[in-house]
């Protein structure tokens, strides 16, 4: 026994991991902190540090701009590119596709 849920004080529900909530207003909670990830995302363009910039609606946004989104993309395509050229994909038949991270 425990706490009661923060916001209606049913019994919270200890068995999911979040002590605080009743069954129904963990979900909530959950919800709530998935929303709170997007608008904290960061640009997903290595070294930039910028907030991503969700407008709260949709999709989180991965990238501060259009023009981080497009860096990324055209590194993607190098990277994978590089990877089809790489001398060591003669050396292991069927294994010179690298796994380039699928993340749009
Ligand atoms: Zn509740
Ligand atoms: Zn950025």
């Amino acid at each position: 026994m425990g706490r009661p849920c923060d916001v209606c004080g049913d019994a919270a529900d200890y068995a999911n991991g979040h002590g605080a909530w009743c069954e129904v207003h963990t979900a909530r909670a959950r919800r709530e902190d998935a929303e709170a990830a997007r608008w904290d995302a960061v640009c997903a363009l290595v070294d930039c540090e910028n907030n991503a910039g969700w407008d709260g609606l949709g999709r989180a946004r991965k990238y501060c701009s259009n023009a981080h989104s497009q860096k990324a993309y055209r590194l993607r395509k190098a990277a994978a590119a590089a990877a089809v050229m790489a001398p060591r994909s003669t050396l292991t038949p069927g294994d010179g596709r690298e796994d380039v991270s699928r993340s749009e």
